[in-house]
């Protein structure tokens, strides 16, 4: 697929390919590193400086202010080619969605998420790689849109019945089992309890998420939360029937995905 656009966010910004973006990323992430070097110190921070309510930003004496406003510049200067159309889409939220926090993240929150996802993916992609049951939960909008779907109820989530051979999550799930990790498309949104009843079964969990970045983030904070290391890739554009009337078709990139879990 080539230089698709989604309802607020695409990470191919305009070009024919996405490894810009994550070139670009890896770039910045360094570049705060260099300023903040501890990993999970630059984590909090990044977090604080995403946090909507006034109150809690006023009020909070461990944030830095001064690297905050720092990080803000710098990734609205070299990201916004990412989120042109996140402006107009707040515009047209309707009220019966204005307090839904992903359909409603705002533009500098999007870049927040995407130096939050390289980091939290630094962090834990060696702890997730020694974890006893790795599983992949992989969003339901990169399934091939051109046949009726044939997945079927998992153990975890819906299973991939690889009908065919060019669908993207059948792509994606076959490079995971190759490195021992259990794919399943996620299709419920209530990630707490599933999450309970994985580690209720296994020892050591790692879980790796394939979704739009609102929601990649937001399932990542709540693994750490519940103790599982997280990582994940953002899909390249946000197209499902949530952020657009209907369906269209989106993609992930393979490569970056071998390159996180090999
Ligand atoms: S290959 Fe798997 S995910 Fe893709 S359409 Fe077929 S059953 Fe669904």
């Amino acid at each position: 697929m080539e230089n698709i656009s989604g309802k607020t966010y695409s990470l191919y910004g305009g070009r024919n390919r996405t490894d810009l973006y994550y070139s670009k990323i890896r770039e910045l992430t360094d570049l705060l590193l260099m300023m903040s070097p501890d990993r999970h110190q630059l984590l909090t921070q990044i977090q604080k400086a995403g946090d909507k309510s006034f109150l809690k930003r006023a009020f909070d004496k461990d944030m830095d202010t001064q690297l905050i406003l720092f990080i803000r510049k710098v990734l609205k200067d070299s990201l916004s080619v990412y989120t042109t159309g996140v402006k107009k889409h707040l515009k047209s939220v309707p009220l019966s969605q204005k307090f839904d926090p992903v359909i409603n993240t705002e533009e500098e929150q999007y870049h927040l998420y995407m130096i939050e996802i390289e980091l939290i993916n630094r962090i834990f992609k060696e702890p997730f790689k020694k974890s006893g049951y790795k599983f992949a939960l992989i969003a339901h909008c990169l399934k091939d849109f051109r046949h009726g779907c044939k997945s079927v109820p998992g153990d975890i989530e819906s299973a991939c019945k690889s009908c065919t051979k060019e669908c993207l999550i059948n792509l994606g799930g076959n490079l995971l089992k190759k490195y021992e990790i259990h794919p399943f498309i996620s299709v419920t949104m209530k990630l707490k309890p599933l999450l309970r009843k994985i580690k209720s079964k296994h020892e050591s969990v790692g879980a790796l998420g394939i979704a739009c970045l609102p929601e990649l983030v937001q399932g990542m904070r709540q693994c750490i939360k519940a103790g599982i290391p997280p990582i994940g890739i953002p899909i390249d554009a946000n197209r499902c029937a949530r952020w657009m009337e209907k369906a269209h078709e989106t993609s992930f990139s393979l490569k970056e995905l071998e390159n996180l879990i090999k």
